[in-house]
């Protein structure tokens, strides 16, 4: 056997050991693993872990950002939703064995770990289900200081824009009345298996300081959603549904499109429609 032969042949058996019990990405759990360890490590790096004792990792896969969590000083959970995955992890990270939640993620109740105690929330996430990830984040505020991870670059943009720019829309003003938004990094297909066909990006979210909505918080997110459904709009158009007083209507804010708005804005008009709109839903 020639030196060259031997040397294949070798590492055709690595190969095939790493890949032995590997999980078979599927489709319809949003499964691309990332094989880029840098990456990986990166994104484990974008959490400060100080003022919480937990973070929670959703859909480790096969734990290539889990293990630099692990070697942080905070306790690791993980919730993951494919059984493949769960027996993976639980072959491959003894140390993690009690902290592995095999649930859905968006069905699951949270405060089942970790009572009413705050905790961060991370993960290369799966992004069929993008949104309500942030939805359910936004949700559980209260126990949530901070927030990072990897969606497709679109949606990671679209959360930390600022009003004036076309993606500006519903999840930018929701996410950013309560939180902090930073987009940090765009991810390059290549660096997972299978590829996606659009690049990643990777945010972070940070609670502010003062998160306590000065209006009605229902009220809000009806204005919000409301006025973006009909983004082209007036307001004085587009909120018409909420059966408001020509008198407020005159008001110059009406004039204007909701994309126009910061997260401020919108809760100064809230504050506006708060006294007739609460009474009459
Ligand atoms: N973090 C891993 C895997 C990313 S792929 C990596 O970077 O390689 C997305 C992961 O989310 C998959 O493991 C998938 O099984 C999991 N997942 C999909 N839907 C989920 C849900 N509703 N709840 C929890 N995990 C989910």
């Amino acid at each position: 056997m020639s030196k060259k032969k031997y040397k294949n042949d070798y590492r055709t058996k690595v190969v095939r050991q790493v890949n032995e019990d590997a999980v078979k990405a599927k489709k319809h759990l949003g499964q691309h693993f990332l094989n880029d360890e840098n990456i990986a490590e990166k994104i484990a790096d974008t959490l400060s872990f100080s003022g919480y004792d937990y973070v929670l990792e959703i859909g480790p896969g096969m734990g290539v950002l889990t293990k630099y969590l692990l070697e942080k000083s905070i306790e690791v959970h993980v919730v993951e939703i494919d059984s493949e995955s769960v027996e993976y992890l639980q072959a491959h990270y003894l140390k993690l064995r009690e902290r592995i939640h095999e649930q859905d993620f968006l069905k699951y109740d949270l405060t089942a770990i970790f009572g009413d105690k705050p905790f961060s929330v991370t993960g290369n996430f799966p992004y069929n289900i993008s949104t309500q990830i942030v939805f359910k984040v936004l949700e559980m505020r209260n126990q949530i200081p901070e927030f990072s991870g990897m969606f497709q670059k679109e949606v990671a943009k679209r959360i930390c824009e600022k009003e004036g720019s076309k993606a500006y829309g519903i999840l930018s003003v929701l996410t950013q009345a309560f939180y902090e938004a930073e987009y940090l990094f765009t991810v390059p297909p290549t660096v997972f298996n299978p590829p996606p066909k659009v690049d990643s990006g990777v945010l972070r979210l940070t609670r502010k300081e003062n998160y306590e909505l000065p209006c009605n918080e229902k009220l809000f997110f009806r204005v919000v959603k409301t006025a973006f459904q009909q983004r082209r709009k007036t307001l004085r158009n587009s909120l018409k549904t909420l059966n408001l007083p020509g008198s407020l209507r005159e008001d110059a804010i009406f004039g204007k499109r909701p994309e126009q708005l910061s997260t401020e804005d919108f809760i100064s008009l809230t504050l506006k429609i708060q006294p007739y709109a609460v009474s009459n839903q």
